[in-house]
């Protein structure tokens, strides 16, 4: 069984299609299951306009997502979202998660020191900083983000090789690091698609630090990342060959913020 966890919509101001548009593609494609995972407004967020949902728009797409489900039986439509992990928030971030009915919940590290590193009108950024520096500056917050407690998931978990800058260093230190921390909190990671829709043209996360997942025995839900409605469940078949050459025979699926594994 596939499900698609991670999928955006019109609402966050950077995505394509309505919440309908996305739940027909998801029947299309044939999947039993699927999740809105849109970027979550957050009062402490250095925010820009078209970078999350404006917070009075939350409200509706909570009731929309409802409403789709009663509209298209055929098909589970679970309620998560996208939140981005900025450190000495937990507690706020906690506070207001607590106070929606959400399946699941997904941490981003987006940020580092407020810089937008996945955003491509700052690449600067990663000259400036230096690659290894943001490799190493990167990996300790998705550590700290798993340490938080706060998230379900942790999403694209190696989103920082994006736009292809690959580290000097030998980093084989820092993701076994990362792992051990994932799978100490006991949470998921995802199998995101999009990474193929970028310049790294490569899966998050990549099979050097799937196969350290695998062996810590951290379980993997599975995500496209999808900004328009046709790059719904894009490019599963090679998401779920990766998934079978590392050895993973199950996903994980999330119910009110519960974890069940399904076979794959
Ligand atoms: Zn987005
Ligand atoms: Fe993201
Ligand atoms: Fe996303
Ligand atoms: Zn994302």
């Amino acid at each position: 069984m596939l499900v698609d966890y991670h999928i955006h919509t019109k609402k966050c101001g950077h995505a394509r299609g309505e919440m309908h548009e996305y739940v027909e593609a998801a029947i299309a494609r044939g999947l039993p299951e699927m999740g809105f995972s849109d970027h979550m407004p957050l009062p402490y967020l250095p925010l820009d306009e078209e970078y999350v949902m404006p917070a009075a728009r939350f409200p509706e797409y909570l009731a929309d997502a409802a409403r789709l489900q009663e509209k298209y039986p055929r098909i589970r439509i679970r309620l998560g979202v996208e939140a981005d992990f900025i450190p000495g928030y937990t507690e706020q971030l906690v506070q207001i998660l607590s106070g929606y009915p959400l399946d699941y919940v997904y941490g981003s590290v987006h940020f580092i020191d407020g810089w937008l590193h996945d955003d491509s009108r700052f690449i600067d950024g990663y000259q400036r900083r230096g690659v290894d520096n943001v490799y190493r500056d990167y990996f300790r917050l998705v550590q700290e983000a798993a340490e938080s407690g706060a998230f379900d998931i942790l999403s694209h978990l190696d989103l920082v090789k994006k736009f292809g800058f690959r580290p000097q260093r030998d980093i084989r230190g820092l993701l076994e690091e990362t792992v051990a921390a994932v799978a100490e909190s006991g949470k998921c990671i995802e199998i995101n698609t999009s990474g193929l829709r970028k310049p790294v043209k490569e899966i998050y996360p990549g099979r050097e630090l799937l196969e350290l997942l695998f062996q810590a025995s951290v379980p993997v839900t599975l995500g496209s990342d999808a900004h328009a409605p046709e790059e719904v469940a894009s490019d599963f078949d090679l998401a779920v060959a990766l998934l079978r050459q590392v050895g993973y025979r199950r996903i994980a699926t999330f119910r009110r913020r519960r974890r069940y594994l399904v076979d794959l």
